[in-house]
């Protein structure tokens, strides 16, 4: 058995270097590929946002000259001008809710605070033991008559209409209702009283109309009169007679008799009101929207800080998302954020506007990626062409490891040939030199040991013919110029010449042969003399393999359409193992029985070649010690029995 191991373990680097160089350049073209679309990837996602960006832009631009404009349409501090009228000027523009004035220093100018103007002292009367007797006495008697006189003798008309009004007030309580009236009505009509204010600054006159409305019936035409005077005084914001949260006060109270419609500016006084109760922690920032103190309120000073104007949610929303929708982009849509305000994450954002600080504008695509697609076959391409490479480098390596596996095994065949020929052939060629040489020394020639040593020469001439055969053979085999000439053969032809070729040591004492083929056997389509080497090839194995006692059985039958031959021996058999391998070229169980019996281990495989390319097939069976059976089936040739 030839070291077949030690040629395959030089196979190992050549297959390994092999595989490297189609991995590594397969990997390499991999990663690149991967790369590839990665940047391709990022590539179109940038172009997607340069192309969204620009009209993000001017979503911006419009919210910076919207915000520019709103803070030019807020008036600088003017001392000449009326805060009143400059507040319902700019309540009137309806582009605020509502406003609050400021001075320089940053104290409220609209609506003002109410600041006590006078003391009852002054009057020198009595004022504070009219209002014990009034309002902790209950004494309304006393009340009224001390107001009633201070009413009369009272020189500063502003104390003596305040008493008048105390006094109808007492009156009222008293029952004397008609009285009360009377005098309310005097102190409401009468011109002199007209501008009067009491000590926080409150207009008389609108608080008596406000105790007559209590006192007159709501039906009665004056009651109409009064609450229309009423109205009247408290939207005339262009003569500043009332104070802010007096005027509040009397659109709040006849907001229900005259309909809320009547004080369009009631909301905006509320809610300037409200800011100015507040204190804020810093002063708004000129220019700049922020949070206003006031809950759901919005904030933008003018540019001198005189002057906060206030908007609500609401028409900050509507209004900007106005500005922002008005900028058709198409495959998007555009959310606008409040700072802090959280959502779903922007495919772009950018800072809404300089004036807006905090806020941002969110961009969403609605549509499919315009990019997409183009990156989509870009990727693809580059995927599909790292596969192809990928492929065409496991395919030429494949045929490369092909080539170099095949071109491995010549090599080895080759110098297996060499080395098993050359060994082959000397062993014949020394016995025969050996037996001729001794002919050739010996001069008195005993005829018989003559004739002994010239079949011995004869034998060994016969071995070497065999194995040149037998090479000659296995070479055609190998360069696949083995040519069969098929015709319809005899089996009992082809039995009988193979057994006339194994010779005459078949018919020797220690050999019993029996040959026995099936009468009527069908023709097969057969090489005749391929078909007699294999059966001389099994023939001479079984002889080679048996002991003194052979015992040799060469039959031919037919079965299912085919012809078996079997050459049956009861020789020292085979291994499972050995069984499995006896076909394979070189292959001998145990060198030095092949030796001696002359053999190359190239037998079986001529059998088996010769076998295959006549479509047949050749099986062995076998028990060591036992003997062996090699089975050769071909194809009867069709319509012959
Ligand atoms: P060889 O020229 O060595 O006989 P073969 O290819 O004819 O080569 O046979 C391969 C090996 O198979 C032989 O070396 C022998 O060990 C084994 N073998 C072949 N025929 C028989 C048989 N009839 N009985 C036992 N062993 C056999």
């Amino acid at each position: 058995m030839r070291g077949f191991k030690r040629h395959d373990s030089r196979l190992w680097p050549v297959l390994a270097m092999l595989l490297a160089a189609a991995l590594l350049p397969t990997a390499c073209v991999l990663w690149f590929m991967g790369e590839a679309m990665r940047n391709e990837r990022l590539a179109s996602r940038q172009k997607l946002l340069e192309a969204y960006r620009a009209p993000l832009e001017r979503v911006r631009a419009r919210l910076d000259a919207h915000w520019d404009q709103r803070a030019g349409e807020l008036p600088a501090y003017d001392p000449t001008r009326d805060p009143t009228a400059v507040f319902a000027g700019l309540i009137a523009s309806g582009h605020v809710d509502s406003a609050v004035l400021l001075d320089p220093a940053g104290a409220v100018r609209y609506p003002e605070c109410i600041v006590a103007i006078g003391e009852e002292a002054a009057a020198g009367f009595e004022w504070r033991a009219a209002e014990v007797l009034e309002f902790q006495a209950r004494d309304f008697v006393g009340a009224a008559e001390l107001y009633r006189e201070a009413a009369r003798t009272a020189r500063d008309p502003a104390l003596a209409v305040r008493a008048r009004i105390a006094c109808a007030r007492c009156l009222a309580r008293l029952g004397s209702l008609s009285e009360a009236l009377d005098l309310l009505q005097q102190v409401v009509t009468e011109r002199a009283y007209q501008n009067i204010r009491d000590t926080n600054g409150r207009l008389v006159v609108a608080d008596a109309a406000l105790l007559l409305l209590q006192f007159l019936d709501p039906a009665a035409d004056r009651y109409q009169q009064v609450a229309h005077m009423l109205a009247l005084l408290a939207t005339d914001y262009r003569h500043g007679l009332l104070p802010a949260a007096q005027r509040r006060a009397i659109m709040e109270q006849l907001a229900p008799i005259v309909g809320a419609g009547a004080f369009p500016t009631l909301a905006a006084e509320r809610l300037a009101a409200q800011y100015a109760e507040t204190e804020p922690a810093s002063p708004p920032v000129p220019g700049r929207l922020t949070r206003a103190p006031v809950a759901g309120c919005w904030q933008l000073a003018s540019s001198d800080g005189t002057l906060v104007a206030l908007y609500r949610e609401s028409r900050i929303t509507s209004e900007l998302s106005a500005i922002v929708q008005s900028e058709a982009i198409s495959g998007a849509t555009v959310r606008l954020l409040q700072p802090d305000q959280r959502g779903p994450e922007p495919f772009l954002a950018l800072a809404a506007s300089e004036a807006m600080p905090g806020w941002q504008l969110a961009l969403d695509l609605t549509g499919p990626d315009p990019f997409a697609d183009q990156a989509r076959r870009r990727t693809a391409l580059y995927l599909w062409t790292g596969l192809a490479v990928a492929l065409l480098t496991a395919m030429l390596t494949m045929l490369v490891g092909r080539h170099v596996g095949r071109q491995v095994r010549l090599t080895r065949l080759r110098n297996d040939l060499i080395a098993t020929v050359s060994h082959e052939l000397k062993t014949p060629l020394a016995s025969i030199r050996a037996l001729v040489d001794t002919l050739l020394d010996t001069d008195a020639r005993d005829p018989r040991q003559t004739r002994e040593y010239l079949q011995l020469v004869a034998r060994e001439n016969l071995r070497l013919s065999r194995l040149i055969d037998n090479f000659l053979a296995f070479s055609r085999m190998e360069r696949n110029k083995h040519t069969f000439a098929f015709a319809g053969t005899p089996p009992a032809e082809v039995v009988s010449a193979a057994v006339d070729a194994a010779g005459k040591r078949f018919h020797s004492p220690g050999c019993h042969l029996e040959v026995k083929v099936a009468p009527g056997l069908p023709p097969v389509v057969a090489d005749r003399d391929a078909l007699v080497t294999v059966l001389l090839n099994l023939l001479d194995n079984a002889w080679k393999y048996t002991g003194d006692d052979k015992r040799i059985t060469l039959s031919a039958c037919a079965a299912d359409g085919h012809v078996r031959f079997e050459v049956r021996d009861n020789g020292i058999g085979l291994s499972r193992r050995a069984m499995r391998r006896v076909f394979d070229r070189f292959y001998q169980v145990d060198q030095s029985l092949s030796r001696k019996a002359g053999g190359c281990g190239l037998g079986l495989s001529i059998v088996q070649f010769i076998v295959e390319a006549h479509g047949g097939a050749v099986s062995v069976e076998s028990q060591p010690g036992k003997g062996s059976a090699f089975t050769v089936s071909l194809l009867a040739e069709p319509g012959e029995n």
